[in-house]
């Protein structure tokens, strides 16, 4: 039987349930489509960190290389261990290694999940440039404590890091209802905004049949709202994309639906698939962490592997789960429950 080496890293908090939930759903659609997930467990997380003093392994990155894919939980447990420490320790060594540099996120009003919005439809494809721009760790700070202290970070836009990831849009675009939003700030930011408007317009001549449309962040924020229709494939820089995707994920419920992946689209190295909420001490143990955007990233992963019909399968089993109202409210059903009833709809 065909087999898949999925590299798992539960991490903290919910991040350990919501793991679980999503691999057995997997695992059951797996066996549905006839090819096996063959899964390897690490347990770096904050409490690795306490036993250890680091968050993985000094070769933890070389280990995970040999694997299809990552699925991680959550990391993170800031009355324990500082953010910095356990983000830089794990998930963006991760994502710099193995160059996942596309970052997407669907966001789509499930059935029965009543988001904040009286919107009608609502199923974007937000993109975020994953390594470099806003978010690139350029810069310095001079004179410290004093009167004349200078903090400078600067954006750093590449032509491989835009073009690539605009790319990616495009392809993407292609491959659901042909259009693509480019979000900038061009009328501001007159150098990186629009080197990248430049790279937009001139990949577009390459995808005659994806059109394209440009907007300034502060628009994007409001379309978002106001017209979310209008969108489909809608890509962001670093910044501008964290900010956009938790605006998606605020307007599809929350974060017990918004998955996410950080892909590697060239393949080089294997690609991470992540719900977008944290270890969310405050409900760790009571067993109620909705697991449905884990077990969103984990259809993503299918999908990536080449199982789509798998893919495919559990995205329809979260659909009927949540019409008859399971997992659509918060603290209403436990993990276990809106696991079963996925598990139930799959067959
Ligand atoms: P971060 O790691 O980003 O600092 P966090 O762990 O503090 O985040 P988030 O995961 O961002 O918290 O979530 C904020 C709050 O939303 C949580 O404290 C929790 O109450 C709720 N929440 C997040 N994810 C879920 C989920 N899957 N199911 C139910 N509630 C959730």
């Amino acid at each position: 039987m065909k087999s898949h080496k999925i590299a798992l890293i539960p991490g903290d908090g919910i991040g350990v349930a919501v793991t679980e939930a999503a691999w057995e759903v997997l695992g059951r659609a797996g066996r549905g489509a006839g090819f096996a997930l063959e899964g390897t467990t690490f347990p770096w997380s904050c409490d690795f960190y306490e036993k250890t003093g680091a968050m993985m392994p000094a070769d933890g990155i070389e280990t995970l290389r040999g694997f299809d894919a990552i699925l991680l939980g959550a990391v993170g447990w800031p009355a324990r261990v500082p953010d910095a420490v356990s983000l830089h320790g794990l998930l963006l060594p991760i994502r710099k290694a193995f160059v996942q540099y596309a970052n997407i996120r669907p966001h789509r009003l499930l059935p029965g999940v009543e988001g904040p919005l009286r919107v009608r439809q609502f199923d974007i494809l937000c993109i975020r440039e994953n390594t470099e721009g806003e978010y690139a760790g350029a810069g310095g700070r001079v004179h410290g404590g004093t009167a004349d202290e200078v903090a400078v970070e600067t954006s750093i836009f590449t032509r491989k890091g835009v073009e690539r990831i605009l790319r990616f849009g495009f392809e993407q675009a292609r491959r659901r209802r042909g259009k693509l939003a480019s979000v900038t700030k061009s009328n501001a930011q007159k150098y990186s905004m629009v080197f990248w408007d430049e790279i937009t317009a001139r990949l577009a001549t390459e995808y005659p049949d994806v059109a394209v449309s440009n907007y300034h962040i502060d628009a994007m924020a409001a379309r978002m709202v106001i017209a979310p229709e209008s969108l489909d494939v809608v890509v962001a820089s670093n910044l501008f994309g964290d900010i956009l995707t938790d605006l998606g994920a605020a307007i599809q419920g929350g974060l017990g639906y918004a998955a996410s992946a950080n892909i590697n689209p060239e393949r080089s190295a294997p690609s991470m698939f992540e719900p977008v909420h944290g270890s969310a001490p405050d409900i760790a143990h009571l067993g109620t962490a909705n697991p449905i955007a884990a077990i969103w990233s984990g259809a993503m992963m299918l999908e990536h592997l080449g199982e789509t019909a798998a893919a495919a399968a559990v995205l329809a089993a979260i659909e009927v789960a949540t019409s008859r109202g399971i997992g659509t409210e918060p603290g209403k059903h436990s993990t276990k429950d809106i696991t079963a009833a996925v598990l139930s709809a799959l067959g």
